[in-house]
């Protein structure tokens, strides 16, 4: 693996200048996307009560708006590529201005899945799907299963998953309709995923550590973690018994005082402002844009959080400021890792999802070289990275899936 990736290394030095990916879009918090324009044609087919408008949307494999009069349901369905494999990305419920808000949503969120997906070789490509609703409420079983039945109409060719809005409980009723999902409450499944994705980015930090300073050592080191939630939760345990001095902040104050003797407490609006080694962001996206970047005091960022660049040329601000950004999608795919091996057809096995989930370290490692050769920021080396993966099919599926339940 390790000779391939520095094949792709010397490689992705030749193409460094070759625009391999479009400009119109990217991997930070927002997408500048005309919508509108971007919809070239619309295919409708109606199955019973449903309404399936084809979206043919460039750059993507196919995009359903989903339609179901009876159960009120208005859902989209982005499979954004399937190159490497099947589309997998969790289902959202949410309220959104209008539909282009949430069109644009489940674009840029799926495009993120096949791109997280590709760095980690789950063998399974990108996919995403938002359930649009007038009030979070209005969330109900029928509305769920009907959700359902619309995934089974497409016959596998998206798998769904818990999402925000959206429980492992949702997921058990939306399973009553299909078999396409992953991340169910019970003994087959994977379980909760973040207690991998907080072991995939105690990885990254060390990769992280070990670029700043040629050692992976975490002893003394300042962390400033942002968000105490699922996570964060799980990371701080790692960070502390490796000798981190922990800096910590939450909006909810509940979250804090678990951690008040281990840690110091900031105020939320403070934590960019932590001298410190590494900042995590374990809470929300688009932390990273104008008027927090002028605060940050650390050596780099390192966390969780999905889309911390609220734009990509916020990575390039990064590197101009000698911060070392860690990408978000390569950092924090140790969940989807998890649940990738609930597929397997030996049935899911958390030692092979932690041995994955470790590769994190020389991922990071090699991104962060590609970053130095081509002299472009770590988020556009991860980019290239992903899709010369995808090019050259390195992690494609070979065998099939299962579900177990
Ligand atoms: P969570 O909802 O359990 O925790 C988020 C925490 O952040 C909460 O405690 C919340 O109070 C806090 N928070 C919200 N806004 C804040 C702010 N402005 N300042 C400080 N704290 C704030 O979420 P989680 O599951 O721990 O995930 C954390 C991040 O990682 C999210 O962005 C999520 O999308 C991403 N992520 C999670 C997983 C996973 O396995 N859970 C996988 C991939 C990515």
């Amino acid at each position: 693996m390790l000779i391939l990736l520095k094949k792709c290394a010397n490689l992705l030095t030749l193409i460094a200048n070759e625009t391999v990916y479009e400009n119109k879009s990217f991997l930070g918090g927002q997408m500048v996307i005309n919508i509108q324009k971007s919809i070239r044609q619309k295919n409708i087919k109606k199955y019973l009560n449903f309404v399936f408008e084809k979206l043919d949307i460039e750059g993507y494999d196919a995009v359903y708006k989903v339609t179901n009069e009876k159960t009120d349901l208005l859902a989209i369905i982005s499979q954004h590529d399937s190159t490497l494999g099947t589309s997998l990305g969790g289902t959202r419920i949410a309220t959104y201005n209008n539909f282009d808000e949430a069109l644009t949503d489940a674009l840029r969120l799926s495009k993120g899945m096949t791109y997280k997906a590709a760095m980690a070789e789950v063998g399974l490509g990108g996919g995403k799907s938002v359930i649009v609703v007038k009030d979070i409420k209005d969330k109900n079983e029928k509305l769920l299963r009907s959700f359902g039945e619309a995934v089974n109409i497409l016959e596998g060719n998206y798998i769904c998953s818990e999402d925000m809005g959206c429980s492992p409980q949702d997921v058990t009723i939306i399973r009553e309709k299909t078999k396409y999902v992953v991340g169910l409450p019970h003994e087959k499944s994977s379980g909760n995923p973040s207690k991998f994705t907080a072991w995939g980015v105690f990885q990254g930090i060390l990769a992280t550590l070990k670029k700043l300073y040629g050692s992976k050592s975490i002893k003394g080191k300042k962390i400033a973690i942002q968000g105490l939630g699922s996570v964060a939760h799980y990371l701080i345990e790692h960070l502390f018994w490796h000798g981190a001095e922990l800096i910590i902040s939450d909006i909810d104050e509940t979250k804090l005082k678990k951690f008040a003797n281990a840690a110091t407490i900031v105020a939320p609006e403070d934590i960019y402002k932590q001298e410190c080694d590494i900042f995590v962001p374990c809470a929300i996206g688009g932390i990273i844009n104008d008027e927090t970047i002028d605060q940050l005091k650390c050596k780099a960022v390192c966390g969780a959080a999905n889309n911390q660049l609220l734009e990509e040329r916020h990575a390039e601000v990064l590197k101009d400021k000698n911060i070392l950004y860690a990408p978000d999608f390569v950092v924090n795919a140790g969940g989807l890792i998890n649940v990738s091996f609930e597929l397997d057809k030996t049935g899911y096995c958390p030692k092979k999802s932690r041995e994955k989930t470790d590769k994190i370290y020389t991922s990071l490692l090699e991104i962060y070289k590609i970053a130095d050769q081509n002299d472009i920021s770590t988020n556009r080396a991860a980019i290239k990275l992903a899709q010369f993966k995808m090019k050259a099919g390195i992690g494609k599926r070979k065998s099939n899936l299962y579900f177990h339940h």
